[in-house]
């Protein structure tokens, strides 16, 4: 079968290799797709190795294709999604529902994930503990990967400060992306925020008003101005910022209201000034900020739901796996709308 490696630094190589084995625990997958997420650009940059060439793609869904010793509860055949997070279920973080946070990564890794460490989506077959294969049903598992990611970390983001949301509020989107393309719907199905959004490119700004957004800002303009009038000049309620670059994270800091959230959820490197003073300009007082992994697994129930229910669809093009170089590509130049799916 073929899959697409990390091989070293930078470098991507599409390989041939053996059909693995599921072992006890495991199922192996038969990929239907594979999304790709702007957190493969930030891996493949790294400039030190991440040891032991791996395969890539950690928004995967396909078929049950074949069972491990032990494993119950699964067909051959059955569509599944698998989880961003493969938590052990038996640590703190985890049995108190926080596994996103699960502890087997240690204290400032994440816990692991397939194509981030493990074999991941981006091959003709992968393995997956079977309980982190999760069933489908009805939905079209060739576009359900991102379902993993993109969907599941703005889930959590959201579901951080649900209570906040509530009619009269106003939430920001920066990022159109594939994973804010998602918050946007999350957020238009699941709380009555008004949802304002903000990206730098036409294409993302329409993309945003066909799934939720109430109205968009142009990053190029003076987005905190035009973010500030909108509310009253106090601020807004809620910031998801799903880039996290130095501009991004400073309107986040401009536009919060005091009492207000931020989430940060992009991975763009960026420092939010954070002042143990009474004088800071960096945030008003009672800012409460966050940032966090992926999703618990009860987040990931509620995506499926809501998928389910027809409320989230991920917007996306289709590339043949033989051809990742052009949607690695297309997603550092800008020009991917929603997702990037590799189909085997
Ligand atoms: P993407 O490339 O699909 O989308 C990024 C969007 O941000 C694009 O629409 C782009 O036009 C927009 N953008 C860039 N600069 C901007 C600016 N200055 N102002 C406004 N908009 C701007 O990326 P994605 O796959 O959605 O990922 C977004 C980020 O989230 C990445 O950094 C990724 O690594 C990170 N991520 C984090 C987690 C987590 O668990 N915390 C999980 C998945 C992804
Ligand atoms: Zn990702």
């Amino acid at each position: 079968m073929r899959a697409l490696k990390l091989v070293s630094p930078g470098t991507l190589e599409l390989v041939e290799s053996a059909l693995p084995e599921p072992g006890a625990g495991e199922v192996r997958v038969k990929v239907a797709g594979a999304g790709v997420c702007h957190s493969d650009l930030h891996v493949l940059h790294l400039e030190k190795s991440m040891g032991a060439a791996f395969t890539l793609g950690h928004e995967g869904s396909g078929w049950i294709d074949a069972l491990g010793p032990g494993v119950t509860g699964h067909e051959i055949g059955d569509a599944v999604l698998v989880n961003l997070v493969w938590s052990c279920g038996q640590c703190r973080p985890c049995v108190n529902g926080h596994d996103n946070a699960c502890v087997t990564g240690g204290r400032h890794n994440h816990p692991p994930s397939p194509g981030l460490g493990p074999d991941g989506a981006m091959a003709d077959y992968m393995l997956v503990p079977a309980r982190h294969a999760l069933p489908l049903g009805e939905i079209d598992p060739v576009a359900a990967g991102p379902l993993a990611d993109a969907a599941l970390t703005p889930m959590r983001a959201i579901d951080s400060v649900r209570e906040r949301l509530t009619a009269g509020s106003t939430a920001v989107v920066i990022g159109v992306g594939g994973l804010g393309h998602m918050a946007l719907q999350i957020l238009a199905a699941c709380t009555a925020a008004r949802i304002i959004a903000v990206d730098m490119s036409d294409d993302k700004l329409e993309l945003a008003l066909r799934h939720g957004a109430d109205a968009t800002v142009d990053s190029r303009g003076d987005a905190a101005a035009e973010i500030l009038s909108e509310s009253d000049g106090y601020g807004v309620d809620v910031v998801f910022d799903f880039v996290g670059i130095a501009p991004t994270v400073e309107l986040a800091s401009r536009v919060v209201a005091p009492e207000g959230a931020i989430r940060l959820v992009g991975l763009g490197g960026a420092v939010l000034p954070f002042g143990a003073d009474a004088n800071t300009k960096a945030l008003p007082w009672g800012v409460d900020v966050r940032k966090s992994y992926g999703g618990t697994r009860a987040d990931l129930t509620e995506v499926i739901a809501l998928a389910a229910a027809g409320k989230l669809t991920v917007e996306h093009t289709v590339y043949p796996l033989a051809d990742y170089q052009r949607a690695f590509d297309d997603l550092e130049a800008g020009r991917v709308t929603g997702r990037a799916i590799l189909t085997p």
